[in-house]
């Protein structure tokens, strides 16, 4: 694990792993102790009442005041779990998932998995007679819903983050409030960092229960109970930056360097967009900290998102030692998911990346993209946990007071629906515009999904469900698109090779960056680059971890991420099983990549694009919609630019760039999808 070491002379501290003792050395009355400082204890009792007496109990505070990891167990400590029932806790957020899951088991002193479990994607922690709460995330209980339409064995369900308003949440929020209709016994709390309490609390009353509040008298019950934890949070005291700042990268790292040398003790929360930029703050941070030993002697700098194994999750959460600095670097999921210890600084970059989809060019793409108001008083409110702190903004008051954008938009108004859509309709919706929203998604984005979703062969003329391939796509817990690959792959006889590369794509990515060996990264890639792209090339590194007997060293050797490795091998043997359950033959085409290719455009095909002629900078367009788009410079195609390729998915920074792509013959698209690429025949994109 090359990427912390200790480091004694350079004045920067880095961990080495024997430091990752995690929180576990409380003993049991410190963690009651703990327990009982949390604001919401003393509501324990106000929120047993409301939600043994409510439908639903609308609970809103402060992030840190103990929402997620207390309201559960006092739900179970009056015998909500009692009779083989179960609690569940949604949460928007895979990591936010794994962590809350442990901390909960090890304040109740049991063994993660049993007692208090968790699911995530690919991934079951849990134990269907032990468990009785039950972390998840929205979208894997939405799954859930396909086998337990009325999610019978819950008692209670705690849809928590709701004010970020996560797509899969709002999908939730509209089926629960359907289910509730047929189980009034079920009883919901949901749970939220800001007051939007009102709207969330008309949603939930329904239209007949609000014409009654008009006229006659209602029954406390049937009106949602609205809960405000008041926290005790400290003052901020917010700097901004007096000019715009040109590159916010640079402008962290002076900052944090700053506070480091001028400031009191106390830890200090950087909120940038993602991985990249986190590792390169965390590199250029680490040189200049070097750079002047003196001030910068006891930092310890850790990143924080969404791709860390456990080991350096720990590494987040544990105390900072006497006499040091944390530093922790981390996307917004630090924003409201998790609560870190011992923070008093907080430097807020203003953005955050941010899915956007375009039904008019049928693009949906990552993108950096500024935060809303709401979202940067939360970030400050980081720093005022444990005494008075201070917040820099790296934005100007000005633009905060009169530009930023007061609230965000829920994912549901700018995703793409076509996953959204394919699960209502397996869940028998089949008025999808018709749908109780708590924000209605456009009808544009709609018409693009159920379009696409009729071209993949998944919907029929009256946009229900084909049969077999809509109920096996539905089944399969992958985007719509990979799952119709992993179903074409049977009919063509490459299954094996393709459940591989469905396993590569769900994982962030299987490389390993350390930091400034770009030059040694490139070359290892070439070692298994294939000239058909990205896709083949996954197979070729996927044999050659096999033959090396699953070997670390030489993942290490060829700058290839062990642990990544391991969980692709994790997910290829729970698609093995999804994929025989659901008839498919595990088959090898051996070398026949030609055949691998084909699969993919029965999948991605809506994803075409094509080199434009005269373009000497490799310029692709859209074969559908004419977007300028390049392949991705970590792309084994990147200068190779084929005629004609696909690709998995987008990222915008200066470019739209396309990851994951491999080379096709045009003459495939009309193959697999005439209804999708024949009406296009005046486009002359494509010949
Ligand atoms: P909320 O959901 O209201 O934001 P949480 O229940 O997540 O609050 O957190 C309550 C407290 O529990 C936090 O202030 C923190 O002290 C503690 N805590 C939560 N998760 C962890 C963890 N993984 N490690 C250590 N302490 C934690
Ligand atoms: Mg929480």
């Amino acid at each position: 694990k090359p990427r912390l070491l200790e480091d004694e002379d350079g004045g920067v501290v880095f961990l080495s792993s024997s430091f990752s003792s995690s929180s576990s050395g409380y003993g049991f009355a410190s963690i009651e102790k703990q327990r009982q400082r949390l604001p919401v204890y003393k509501y324990r009792t106000a929120i047993l009442y409301l939600v043994e007496s409510h439908g639903t109990t609308i609970v809103v505070g402060e992030t840190g005041s103990g929402k997620t990891t207390q309201i559960p167990q006092f739900l179970k400590e009056a015998g909500w779990a009692d009779g083989g029932r179960v609690i569940a806790c949604t949460q928007p957020r895979r990591l936010a998932v794994q962590a809350v899951a442990s901390r909960v088991a090890e304040e109740m002193g049991v063994k993660l998995g049993e007692e208090v479990g968790y699911t995530i994607r690919f991934e079951d922690i849990s134990n269907s007679d032990l468990t009785r709460i039950k972390f998840l995330t929205d979208g894997v209980l939405l799954r859930e819903m396909m086998d337990d339409p009325l999610l019978s064995k819950y008692s209670v369900i705690m849809v928590d983050e709701a004010h970020e308003r996560s797509i899969s949440t709002d999908i939730l929020l509209g089926l629960l409030k359907k289910i509730q209709k047929r189980r009034p016994e079920l009883r919901l709390v949901i749970s939220s960092a800001t007051i939007e309490a009102k709207s969330m609390s008309n949603f939930f009353l329904s239209s007949k229960r609000r014409r009654a509040l008009e006229g006659e008298e209602l029954r406390p019950s049937l009106e949602p109970a609205i809960l405000s934890v008041e926290g005790r949070g400290f003052n901020v005291q917010i700097h901004y930056v007096e000019e715009p700042v040109k590159d916010y990268v640079q402008a962290i790292v002076s900052t944090v360097l700053l506070i480091h040398d001028k400031e009191p003790p106390g830890d200090i929360l950087v909120f940038l967009t993602g991985q990249d930029d986190i590792d390169a703050a965390i590199k250029l941070l680490t040189e200049e900290a070097r750079g002047n030993g003196k001030t910068s002697s006891g930092l310890i700098i850790l990143p924080l998102y969404s791709g860390l194994t456990r080991a350096e999750q720990d590494l987040v959460f544990s105390p900072t030692p006497k006499g040091k600095r944390k530093v922790v670097i981390s996307t917004n999921i630090a924003e409201t998911s998790l609560t870190l210890e011992g923070i008093v600084y907080v430097v807020d970059s203003g953005f955050s990346k941010q899915r956007f989809y375009n039904p008019i060019t049928d693009i949906e793409n990552l993108v950096v993209a500024p935060i809303s108001k709401a979202s940067a008083k939360q970030r400050a409110g980081r720093a005022g946990r444990i005494r008075p702190g201070k917040c820099y903004r790296l934005y100007t008051e000005e633009y905060y007071l009169n530009e930023m954008s007061v609230q965000g938009i829920p994912e549901i108004q700018r995703s793409n629906l076509v996953s959204c859509v394919i699960q209502l309709k397996a869940l028998g919706i089949d008025n999808i515009l018709g749908f109780d929203w708590p924000a209605s998604p456009s009808p544009e984005s709609m018409i693009r999904a159920l379009e696409i979703l009729y071209s993949l062969g998944v919907l029929d003329d009256d946009a229900k469900l084909t049969s077999p391939v809509g109920f096996q796509v539905a089944e399969i817990p992958l985007e719509p698109m990979v799952a119709k690959m992993i179903i074409s792959s049977n009919e063509l006889g490459c299954s094996d090779e393709i459940i591989t590369i469905a396993s590569v794509l769900s994982i962030q990515s299987i490389w390993f960056s350390i930091r400034g060996a770009q030059k040694e990264l490139d070359e290892a890639k070439l070692r298994f680059a294939a000239a058909e792209g990205d896709h083949v090339t996954f197979l070729n590194i996927y044999k050659g971890f096999l033959q090396s007997g699953k070997s670390s060293k030489w993942c290490h050797k060829n700058f290839i991420n062990y642990h990544a490795m391991k969980k692709v091998m994790e997910i290829r043997e729970q698609l093995k099983r999804i994929a025989l359950r659901l008839g498919i033959v595990l088959k090898s085409c051996e070398t026949d990549m030609q055949l691998v290719r084909k699969v993919i455009v029965a999948g991605f095909f809506a994803n075409a694009c094509r080199l434009e002629a005269y373009s000497h900078s490799g310029m692709y367009k859209t074969i559908r919609g004419s977007q300028e788009v390049y392949i991705h410079p970590s792309s084994v195609l990147f200068r190779v630019n084929p005629k004609c390729v696909i690709y998995h998915s987008l990222v915008s920074t200066d470019r739209q760039y396309m990851r994951n792509v491999i080379s096709i013959e045009p003459s495939w698209l009309t193959d697999v999808a005439p209804h999708f690429y024949q009406q296009q025949r005046q486009n002359p994109n494509i010949h």
